[in-house]
């Protein structure tokens, strides 16, 4: 408890930080973090935004409707957890990695087209923890979309395209990155806030977590959930583990910092533990019919 009132603290600090920032349009703070002593990025305040993102925002009329076809009571269907990182180009000869770890505008446009035509819904990780914590409806036939890193394409790129075919998905924000050379700013993270998509946390600076003593551990997993809702000024409830590194202590650390869902790399699996659910990755190569068949296996 003792170390949960400073993080409450500054939690009450730059909620109010916020507040006066939303009447003073122009006036920027720094994150909880900051203000608890934690994950300080060294960057001012008042810096620029990152000049990739930082030309005027594109006015977001449409706000995706959150709601799901729920199941009958009772009743708990698989919902296939989508991995995406980058939607961009990538010459892959020059950067087979960062071709691994990104579609084109083009491949999410199409896949995204697919999962809508054939009715499937999409379903934020914050309903869906719910869901199976036994708090909320159930989707009846629902994927996830999950965004991971933060990156200035998450707004660019897939949010358009999300906001075009009408789906929801949950963008995994590295806290002390906010702002630096490609990735989002607060701003673009609001925005895709105000656009119904979730915000969740994706620690402060992307370590492995099963490497830290459990001082820097609980920092790195509550401070970044502290500043972000700080920052978006609602309750981050979704986690997802670097590089889908975790640890029975970790996953402990994880639910006593009051995250509801926490996300990995494995593969594929059952979705019993709401904070070691498997995801289906994503990648550059992915055909459209090889989709179609990762997400109708799982879900007819
Ligand atoms: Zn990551």
């Amino acid at each position: 408890m003792k170390r949960l009132l400073p993080v409450m603290l500054g939690l009450i600090l730059a909620a109010v930080l916020v507040l006066i920032s939303e009447q003073e349009p122009g006036r920027r703070f720094a994150p909880a973090g900051a203000v608890a002593g934690f994950g300080h990025s060294g960057r001012a305040a008042d810096e620029p935004l990152n000049p990739a993102v930082a030309a005027p925002l594109p006015t977001l009329s449409a706000v995706a409707p959150q709601g799901f076809t729920p199941a009958p009571p009772g009743e708990r269907p698989y919902v296939p957890i989508l991995m995406y990182h980058y939607v961009r180009y990538v010459d892959r000869a020059a950067d087979p990695l960062g071709f691994s770890l990104s579609v084109t505008p083009e491949q999410l446009d199409a896949q995204l087209g697919w999962l809508k035509a054939a009715g499937y819904e999409t379903v934020r990780m914050d309903a869906l923890a719910a869901c199976m914590r036994g708090e909320g409806p159930c989707p009846l036939r629902a994927v996830a979309l999950t965004f991971d890193d933060g990156y200035t394409d998450a707004f660019t790129t897939a949010l358009p395209i999300l906001q075009r075919h009408g789906l929801v998905a949950t963008f995994y924000i590295v806290s002390g990155f906010v702002g630096q050379p490609g990735y989002m700013g607060w701003p673009e993270i609001r925005a895709l806030r105000d656009a119904g998509m979730e915000i969740g946390a994706h620690s402060m600076t992307h370590p492995d977590l099963t490497g830290l003593g459990l001082e820097e551990l609980r920092a790195q997993v509550g401070q970044s959930g502290a500043a972000i809702s700080a920052e978006v000024g609602q309750p981050v409830l979704s986690f997802c583990y670097p590089g889908g590194r975790f640890s029975d202590t970790v996953v402990a650390v994880t639910r006593e910092a009051g995250y509801t869902s926490a996300t990995t790399t494995i593969q594929d699996g059952p979705q019993s533990d709401p904070f070691t659910l498997p995801r289906l990755r994503i990648s550059g190569d992915l055909t459209l019919e090889g989709l179609q068949w990762m997400v109708t296996s799982r879900l007819p």
